[in-house]
């Protein structure tokens, strides 16, 4: 890197005020992935300011997410409520420098303001009453009122940038009035805390949804007035649900959080969430490595992404099947630890092992499981069903059989099947379905010589001496 190029520094500066969705984390995933990306810095800031919103139990549910998804940061939590003195002080410059005004209209005038451009079929926005200018004489100030701070917005020219995603945005400057940046009671407004955080965070890049495009001209002038240099900008496309809505809570997203408890890998997450509006090639299945190596800003779409539950679960599913037996125990373990169930004999991980490609997600994992854990019945019609006279004397033979198989190997139980089928002319399922039965309590399972294998010998020969009564 040229020394001309500043270190790359980006943030994520989530609103803690209840939940945090898929689409609000990729606004994290990609400013994490492009710090990464560059060697650089990626900075958490929570933008608490709203405090009748915020709060605490929501600030931890983001700290979780990113956590249990692996977006480490560099710096922070920073934390706006603990920055007011510095936004003052700010302020207090901008002042100074003729940069804001105060304006003592009350929120009735506001109020008739507005009615009076609705009716005139204008755009509502503040007039400027208050706004000094040269030669200009302001209203008489009203007693015993406390004024808000307005930000002189210049009235000709445009605003631009050049957004990574949506190209040059051009804005005329007379579209805009004069920002209200700090309220009666001085406290500081949103737009306003933003730049001032971005500019002492030394933020190169921002990277966030589109719905805070319509504040960066806003910002930029801010920016400009304070002598700084801004940011580049990448505002992304909404994430859609499946119906094609806005995703958000009251449209049924869920927590972050709920996709760790019902088992979805956070590699998984992450993969699936990198591909919602940005690409390389036609790669769908990546490592968080090659990610990062290939995350852009130039390869971010344009047009909304729509969340697909069923190509997450995908997505998951193959991360299932490709994580080492050992990690996918220790992580069942616990999920039926809650159900009671202490999964020692036949080993965990060689039961994951077996039955890693049946499942989407570590709870469906666990689930599968049970049919080695847990006191297996066998239902009696379903069996009679299944248990034909010859398969009766079959289930007899191949029990004589295992019990005198000199090792208990999945090839050894395959050989013995094949043996008892041979002798009685039988076909797989005529045997297997029975012992299957007998052995799990379930039509359905992986082969039947794999689960006996693991299901040892004496709670094999138990259960068949069972069933056969
Ligand atoms: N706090 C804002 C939000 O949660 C994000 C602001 C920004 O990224 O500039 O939507």
């Amino acid at each position: 890197m040229s020394s001309s190029t500043p270190r790359v520094r980006t943030r994520f500066a989530p609103s803690p005020t209840g939940f945090i969705h898929l689409g609000n984390i990729r606004s994290a995933l990609y400013p994490w992935a492009y710090a990464r990306h560059h060697g650089g810095d990626f900075i958490l800031r929570i933008e608490d300011t709203d405090t009748l919103r915020s709060s605490e139990e929501a600030v931890q549910v983001i700290l979780q997410a990113m956590d249990w998804l692996g977006l480490d940061y560099d710096e922070g939590p920073y934390y706006q409520m603990q920055r007011m003195p510095r936004y003052r002080e700010v302020l207090e410059q901008l002042r100074q420098a003729g940069w804001v005004y105060p304006c003592y209209m009350s929120t009735a005038e506001l109020d008739a303001l507005r009615e009076r451009q609705l009716a005139a079929r204008q755009k509502p926005r503040y007039d400027g009453t208050w706004r000094p200018e040269p030669g200009k004489v302001l209203p008489p100030v009203p007693e015993g009122v406390q004024p808000v701070w307005r930000f002189k917005t210049p009235t000709t020219g445009v605003v631009a940038w050049h957004d990574f995603v949506k190209g040059r945005v051009e804005i005329r400057n007379d579209e805009l009035d004069d920002l209200v940046v700090a309220r009666a009671d001085g406290t500081p407004t949103y737009n306003f805390c933003v730049v001032v955080d971005d500019m002492d965070m030394g933020i190169t890049d921002v990277i966030r949804g589109d719905d805070h495009v319509n504040n960066t001209p806003r910002q930029l002038h801010i920016f400009q007035a304070l002598g700084a240099k801004p940011p580049r900008y990448a505002h992304l496309p909404t994430v859609l649900n499946e119906q094609g809505e806005k995703l958000s809570k009251r449209n049924g997203a869920k927590s972050v959080l709920q996709y760790r408890d019902e088992g979805f890998l956070p590699d998984a997450v992450v993969n699936y969430l990198a591909r919602l509006g940005w690409s390389h090639g036609d790669a769908e299945l990546f490592s968080r490595e090659q990610f990062i190596q290939w995350f852009d800003l130039d390869h971010l779409g344009s047009s909304p992404a729509q969340f697909d539950e069923a190509k997450l679960r995908w997505v998951n599913a193959h991360y299932i099947k490709h994580t080492p037996p050992q990690q996918l125990a220790e992580q069942v373990r616990p999920l039926l630890a809650r159900q009671g169930i202490d999964a020692q004999t036949p080993d965990l991980a060689q039961v994951c092992a077996l039955l890693c490609d049946r499942a989407q997600t570590l709870v469906e994992l666990a689930e599968h499981t049970l049919l080695f854990y847990r006191p297996m019945q066998a239902d009696a019609a379903l069996l009679a069903q299944h248990l034909t006279a010859p398969g009766r004397a079959a289930v007899e033979d191949l029990q004589a059989r295992l019990a005198a198989l000199p090792q208990w190997t999945r090839d050894d139980i395959h050989a013995a099947f094949k043996a008892v089928l041979k002798h009685h002319g039988l076909k797989m399922p005529q045997l297997a379905m029975p012992v299957r039965l007998m052995v799990t309590g379930r039509e359905h399972t992986p082969a039947v010589d794999a689960v006996l294998a693991l299901i040892g010998r004496d709670a094999t020969l138990q259960r068949l001496q069972a069933g056969l009564q």
